[in-house]
């Protein structure tokens, strides 16, 4: 069945939000301002899957490979700009103060951008008016009617992937070296503005040249469900609870603490 939208100017998805920056939007989002955080998640990747295998295929272009004691893994960084309650670009009419630069990740919603995500307008922060079966379609059947909307999600795809390298030098830079065990949460890094504008146009200036030292480094699973670093360590790879984190470090999991 088709799903139709249109958006009411409700405001609700421009607060309390982490949203996924690419490495050039960030930039922008630290000049104007604005605060960012990284978020790091990592699978353990033992094997290479099978050729076949599309979801394998599309979170391995977003990721790059690391080594957790002797287990290989793929480590995603995602670096949001962060703010609690209203955006600072949030106007009190309720418009977008940054319209003509706002993030592609404002311009895509609700749309989804993983294409393994079926759109459910009922997980949505939109209102149900806004799903009003008189406006106009916006997906059938998993595909977006609008081309614009299309091509921006195509063009977010892209950049997400083309930051992949500078994303493992930003950890080089930061010394990120722990992430959490994907779908379990993430580790949340918050360095101050002046540190990430700083390591962010570091890791985009050698945009060309790949760096090696994030995979050669090992790395560390953080997971607050003891039987996850008990698994983790019978492999030979490196565990370690939340409270282990460094400074500006801090664990982020979608379920309560187990086993402690
Ligand atoms: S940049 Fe604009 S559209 Fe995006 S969250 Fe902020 S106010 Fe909303
Ligand atoms: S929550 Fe939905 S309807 Fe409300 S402003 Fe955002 S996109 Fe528009």
């Amino acid at each position: 069945m088709p799903s139709h939208f249109s958006c009411t100017m409700c405001g609700r998805c421009c607060r309390d939000l982490r949203l996924p920056l690419s490495l050039a939007e960030a930039a922008d989002w630290l000049r104007d301002g604005g605060e960012t955080q990284l978020l790091c998640d990592a699978i353990p990747w033992p094997v290479e899957p099978a050729a076949d295998d599309r979801l394998a295929a599309y979170k391995s272009r977003r990721s790059f490979p690391a080594m957790s004691g002797t287990l290989p893994l793929r480590v995603i960084v995602t670096v949001v700009a962060a703010f609690e309650g209203p955006c600072p670009h949030l106007q009190a009419d309720l418009r977008c103060g940054a319209y003509d630069r706002r993030p592609r990740v404002c311009r895509i919603y609700p749309a989804e951008i993983n294409p393994f995500i079926e759109l459910q307008p009922a997980a949505k922060l939109c209102p149900p008016e806004a799903w009003d079966e008189r406006h106009p379609v916006l997906e059938v059947e998993g595909r977006y009617a609008n081309a614009s909307l299309v091509a921006t999600i195509d063009a977010f795809r892209a950049a997400d992937i083309h930051d992949v390298e500078a994303k493992r030098r930003l950890c080089d830079v930061l010394g990120v070296r722990t992430a959490a065990v994907a779908n379990e949460g993430f580790v949340v890094i918050a360095p101050g503005r002046e540190a990430m504008a700083n390591a962010i146009a570091a890791a985009m200036r050698d945009d060309e040249v790949a760096s090696d030292a994030a995979s050669a480094a090992s790395w560390t699973f953080i997971s607050n469900r003891r039987g996850t670093r008990e698994t983790l360590v019978s492999v030979d790879a490196k565990a370690g609870a939340p409270e282990a984190l460094p400074a500006l470090h801090e664990y982020l999991g979608f379920q309560a603490a187990n086993g402690d």
